[in-house]
């Protein structure tokens, strides 16, 4: 009995700062990081209607069914016309995209951003050659715009990218060029970092962007450090410890929930308990959940912890859904597929 009631409670998990309920009827915005495995795919549901995915991929393997996701995905789109109304690729790794052209399948698909110059739409097609998505790009050329640091966003000019009713998105990074010489991170550290904001709520989705995107962004906008407060934060490159999350930027953003979009039992040891801890002064405290997280790289280092603040990785909790009605600052709520709540709960107790 008391398990089935713990369930009710979690399955509308509220979390507030003052300890109130959201107001039913409250337009809301909601965030949906789908579980992809190692690899990323979150969709925002603007309360206007609009669709907007960022990022379709995994390098799991075995990789997930492109047809659950997609099934998952269209319960969250107009069934009578499943639309995504603008799809952005943070950069062309293909645990960011691998996914997009089957999962797409039957979705009309409105507008296509890539990190990229302005004038290198053909340029950016080709990067995107793992599972023919190159192919499926060109097919949509026209609806492709390429986005670059002239593209970014701040307070000097807010919502230069796009805005639809009273949700704003403005790119806070992209294409930026002058991060690690590492050739496996130059493609990171080119992720398009989005801000997202709804009346006073603010995420920030980071793709996989580095510690010197990182303080790319930092020292723009060095003199308004209140515009990159915000309440929930995509970890960058799926918590890694070694290429993301400095201190500096946690210190900044002061996230009181925190996602990482990381498989289960990944050989890369994300997240990285280092980086979800370095959060912990700042995320809300919640009941106690399983996450996984890394101790050391390998997944001999992947460990189960029961843990009590609002930080969640979709390989120990499935997909994660934040909805926050904007009304006030620091307050959101994070709902759960119903099979993981019962891990939810065998942590707690
Ligand atoms: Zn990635």
């Amino acid at each position: 009995m008391r398990g089935r009631l713990v369930l009710a409670i979690l399955l509308l998990w509220t979390l507030r700062a003052d300890g109130a309920a959201p107001c039913a009827g409250d337009e809301a915005i909601e965030i949906v990081f789908f579980d992809v495995g190692q690899g990323d795919c979150a969709l925002v549901k603007c309360p206007d209607g609009r669709r907007v995915l960022i990022d379709c991929g995994s390098n799991s393997s075995p990789r997930p069914d492109p047809k659950a996701i997609a099934a998952e995905l269209k319960r969250h789109l107009d069934p009578n016309a499943p639309t995504i109304h603008v799809l952005a690729v943070t950069h062309p790794d293909q645990d960011h995209y691998n996914l997009a052209e089957r999962v797409l399948e039957g979705v009309s698909v409105e507008r296509i951003l890539l990190p990229g110059p302005e004038d290198g739409v053909d340029e950016a097609i080709r990067e995107y050659r793992a599972a023919g998505f190159n192919r499926w790009l060109e097919r949509h050329r026209k609806a492709i715009t390429c986005v670059g640091p002239d593209d970014e966003g701040g307070p000097a000019s807010p919502s230069k990218l796009f805005g639809t009713g009273e949700t704003r998105f403005t790119v806070l990074a992209a294409d930026f060029r002058g991060g690690s010489k590492r050739s496996n991170f130059v493609t990171n550290s080119r992720s398009m970092v989005l801000k997202i904001s709804y009346r006073r709520f603010d995420a920030i989705l980071a793709g996989d962007a580095t510690k010197e995107t990182e303080s790319h962004i930092l020292e723009r906008l060095r003199d308004a450090p209140e515009w990159l407060d915000v309440e929930l934060l995509k970890l960058g490159h799926h918590g890694s410890y070694a290429t993301s999350t400095q201190p500096a930027w946690m210190d900044r953003l002061k996230p009181e929930f925190a996602v990482a979009s990381a498989g289960r039992d990944n050989r890369y040891g994300h997240p990285s308990r280092t980086v979800v801890e370095r959060g912990q002064d700042y995320y809300l405290r919640v009941p106690p959940h399983a996450v996984r997280w890394a101790t050391r790289s390998g997944t001999a280092g992947l460990v189960d912890v029961s843990y009590d603040r609002a930080f969640w990785n979709t390989g120990s909790s499935g997909t994660v859904r934040v909805v926050a009605t904007g009304a006030r600052e620091r307050e959101a709520r994070v709902i759960l597929e119903p099979q993981k709540i019962e891990e939810v709960i065998a942590a707690g107790e």
